[in-house]
């Protein structure tokens, strides 16, 4: 997708401070963390949200899942840590590339407020 920004960080036009990466997925510190660790995890090819996961293009949720408890790890959140994906205007999805977020390095507290 030409016009996306998480294309664009992937393709390198855009720059990021690269966490992760593999033949199927990237992964990149968030520009605005909202926990110590705060790390998206995108595949390299354009899924609009999670709504677009399907037989054909699911193999890289797995992926990207192994590539999300290996950075886990390898950045010590032996305390825990959540995988959050917003999908649709309602869950506050702001970027139209599904994304994954990985949370960690305090106590994460509740799920949602409204
Ligand atoms: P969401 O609201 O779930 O769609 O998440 C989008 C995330 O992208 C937010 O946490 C933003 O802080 C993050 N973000 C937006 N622009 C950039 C960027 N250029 N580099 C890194 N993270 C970004
Ligand atoms: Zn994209």
């Amino acid at each position: 997708m030409s016009d996306c920004l998480f294309c664009k960080i992937v393709s390198g036009e855009i720059p990021s401070k690269k966490v992760y990466e593999d033949d199927c997925c990237y992964a990149f510190e968030d520009i605005a963390p909202v926990a110590p660790v705060h790390i998206l995890f995108v595949p390299k090819k354009h899924i609009a949200s999670a709504a677009g996961i399907n037989s054909e293009n699911s193999e890289v949720v797995s992926k990207i899942y192994e590539a999300i408890a290996k950075v886990a790890k390898e950045k010590k959140l032996d305390g825990g840590w959540r995988v959050v994906s917003n999908c649709g205007a309602d869950a506050g999805q702001t970027v139209f590339h599904l994304h994954f977020h990985l949370l960690g390095g305090k106590p994460l507290g509740v799920m949602c407020d409204d």
